[in-house]
């Protein structure tokens, strides 16, 4: 299926690796021209060659910190810069850390408020004014299937996460006269670094047991009964992309092989 986006510019955030990388390629791989951000510079330069290199689409490297405003704005002006237009925005960052009510104080609080909500408010007031002058545009959230249902031990995802879905849902009505839809994919158990962060799966890994094992416990209540990849993610942020999900706006959609029980 052609998805009607050569020529189309995108700014993918926190894609030096995992599910931004994958997003990122995945759109490289349609004709996209991309930039990609994340902190660090020399992995983010080396993802930026072997993406454009596979997929013959121009990727730009910036580095970013999502926490930065000002290098949000740079971000946003360089791509405008270098591309001279901005279709597609995916809203990405680190995941908060791990932990329960008593180990957070105000300051973990307010640094996953702004990694994980405030970034994507303040990325979105930056691209809005291109892609009115775009004539439309999309914006894609990753967030996490907390928002469906909370996950032990990730108390801030459960909290902050759904702020960026109550966003959208209100972003969807106010920006479709603009023709910019805007919808939130929720990775379930994707095999990225950020699966070996777990609390019980770092205690594995210290006692010396391989990621893999360590990880085969996460599979059982998995109705495909597997980890998913980056690229069955990225498929999705790519066809929100696309000319043909042009009537879906508001949506927040799982990409976790069945594992949320939830009808909605
Ligand atoms: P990852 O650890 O593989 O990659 C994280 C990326 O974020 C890296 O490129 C890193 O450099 C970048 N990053 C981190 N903090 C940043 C910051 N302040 N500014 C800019 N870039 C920053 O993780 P991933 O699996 O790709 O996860 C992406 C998002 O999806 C995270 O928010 C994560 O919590 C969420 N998520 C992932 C899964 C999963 O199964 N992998 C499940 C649920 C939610």
């Amino acid at each position: 299926m052609d998805l009607g986006l050569q020529g189309k510019v995108a700014l993918v955030m926190a894609a030096s690796k995992g599910l931004g990388r994958a997003s990122a390629s995945a759109l490289a791989h349609e004709g996209v021209s991309v930039t990609i951000g994340a902190r660090d510079s020399e992995k983010l330069t080396q993802t930026a060659q072997e993406i454009g290199k596979t997929s013959e689409s121009r990727v730009l490297a910036v580095p970013c910190d999502v926490t930065h405003p000002e290098d949000l704005a740079t971000i946003v002006e360089t791509t405008m810069q270098e591309f001279g237009r901005l279709d597609i925005l995916v809203n990405n960052a680190g995941g908060p850390p791990f932990g329960y009510f008593d180990s957070f104080d105000d300051e973990a609080w307010q640094q996953a408020f702004e990694l994980n909500l405030l970034s994507t408010i303040r990325l979105i007031r930056l691209v809005l004014p291109h892609m009115r002058q775009a004539g439309g545009g999309r914006i894609i959230n990753i967030v996490s299937t907390s928002v469906k249902q909370p996950i032990d031990g990730l108390l801030l995802s459960n909290t902050i996460r759904p702020g960026v879905v109550g966003l959208a849902k209100s972003l969807s009505f106010e920006l479709a006269p603009d023709n910019i839809t805007i919808n939130n994919v929720c990775p379930g158990r994707i095999l990225t670094d950020r699966l070996l962060q777990g609390a019980s799966v770092q205690e594995k890994l210290a006692q010396g047991i391989s990621a893999e094992e360590a990880l085969s416990g996460q599979t059982k209540d998995i109705p495909l009964g597997r980890l998913g990849k980056p690229e069955e993610l990225g498929a999705l942020v790519a066809f929100l992309a696309s000319s043909q999900a042009s009537y879906i706006t508001g949506t927040t959609i799982p990409v976790d092989g069945g594992l949320v029980r939830s009808l909605l």
